[in-house]
């Protein structure tokens, strides 16, 4: 039986920089090359060198899986095996992350360039084989084209889960879990190891009563949210409940939407995105911005965290009528603008700061598994497998893989530049 190596080069004992070397059959696929966001300069993950990856495999779009692959591509480069949607998503989120860092980013638009020209594009169920290793993609339901991506030589199977969401959403199926029942070794995400997300439908039904009491008292709500997957959610939530006050989307959550449109068929329930889509009202310019902040509607606008994009404009016009509301829908990193909003009340930005007389509400609509599927996710594989831990804090890893032990399965929790070879 051959030997497996893996490296982790980031996502150890971290949420953001994913990147995993695969070594296995004299072969070295890298899986994810992401950058980390949580600090002021973004971070990168350890230096591979390119010329000895045979192929780069990359599980979505999310800069923090896929904002340093440019990277490999300064020269030649390695083919980039991605979902069509994972591409064009990505394409869109790395162009914006070099228009906004330009300074601390290594790398410039023609590597990017590059990056696209070395694609191959792969469908859920296809398979790539390179010298005698085969990778295949399957849904991961965490984000439109997301993708858990299986390693194997014919003596090992190994199944990284990326990031993924084992409960269906209002836009995306559950991830597919199939390959994980045979797999030797399954690299896990474990960002919500710690605990539950709250029942879908009651959330929703939260949600939607609440903008329900903002806007019949004549006010305007504010939706920050995430350009790719949480907006075209929050989207279909509305239409799944005939939401009758105007809804305007603004900044890349509109192009993120059409290029999510044109690959609908992947999407949980087509129709309810086409309906999702002809309810909202794209906002087309500056005019149209002024004037419906005077309005009793709903705008939902990247960015999540209010660390630019267009919701900070609205955020200033509307924060301080406590009639308005600004409703929060996305994971908020510390220290940026909109945790600061959660836990003090005041808003800063850089042309204003100051109290936020408008109803504050964060609801959870998370993309990752909870507690509970990462569980279903481990009790789907075979008894004997090994569990490697990565994509979350100590705290939420340790627990994972106590859990992973109480079920009978081996758990490794790899340090950053760690080697784990596995005979
Ligand atoms: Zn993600
Ligand atoms: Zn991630």
């Amino acid at each position: 039986m051959s030997n497996v190596k893996l490296k982790l080069l980031g996502a150890a004992k971290e949420v953001g920089r994913a990147g995993i070397l695969v070594s296995m059959s004299d072969t070295n696929i890298l899986l994810d090359y992401g950058v980390s966001l949580s600090e002021e300069e973004p971070g990168f993950p350890l230096h591979v060198k390119p010329r000895i990856l045979d192929a780069v495999a990359l599980s979505h779009a999310h800069l923090d899986h896929s904002g340093a692959i440019p990277l490999l591509y300064v020269s030649a480069g390695p083919p980039l095996l991605s979902t069509a949607l994972t591409a064009t998503l990505s394409e869109l989120l790395i162009r914006d992350f070099l228009k906004l860092s330009k300074y601390y980013v290594p790398y410039e638009s023609s590597e990017l360039e590059s990056m696209m020209e070395h694609l191959n594009l792969q469908e859920y169920g296809s398979t790539y084989s390179v010298s005698g290793v085969e990778v295949k993609f399957y849904d991961a339901g965490h984000i439109p084209g997301s993708a858990i991506i299986s390693v194997e030589d014919g003596s090992w199977k190994i199944v990284y889960t990326g990031d993924f969401n084992g409960e269906r959403s209002c836009l995306l199926n559950g991830a597919d879990l199939s390959p994980l029942r045979d797999a030797d070794i399954v690299i896990m995400e474990s960002t919500y190891a710690e605990y539950d997300h709250p029942p879908r439908d009651e959330n929703e039904e939260n949600f939607v009563s609440k903008l329900y009491e903002v806007l019949e008292s004549g006010g305007t709500v504010l939706i920050p949210s995430f350009a790719v997957g949480r907006a075209q959610e929050i989207l279909c939530v509305l239409a799944k409940h005939n939401f009758d006050f105007p809804v305007y989307l603004d900044g890349m959550a509109k192009t993120a939407s059409e290029i999510i449109k044109e690959e609908g068929e992947l999407l949980r329930d087509p129709e309810l995105f086409r309906d999702a889509m002809d309810m909202a009202i794209k906002v087309r310019n500056w005019n149209m911005r002024k004037r419906i902040v005077e309005e009793n509607a709903v705008i939902v606008s990247p960015a999540g965290m209010l660390k630019g994009g267009p919701s900070v404009y609205y955020m200033e016009k509307i924060m301080e009528r406590p009639e308005n509301g600004v409703f929060f829908v996305s994971y908020l990193i510390p220290e940026t603008p909109g945790r600061k909003v959660i836990e003090t009340g005041i808003f800063s930005s850089p042309t204003k700061k100051g109290v936020v007389n408008a109803r504050i509400e964060w609801f959870d609509f998370s993309a990752h598994s909870g507690k509970t599927q990462l569980l279903e996710a481990i009790e789907a594989t075979k008894k004997n497998a090994k569990i490697v831990i990565v994509h979350g804090r100590e705290e939420p890893e340790l627990k994972l893989a106590k859990a992973a032990r109480e079920r009978g399965r081996e758990a490794i929790i790899p340090s950053l530049g760690e080697e784990k070879v596995f005979a």
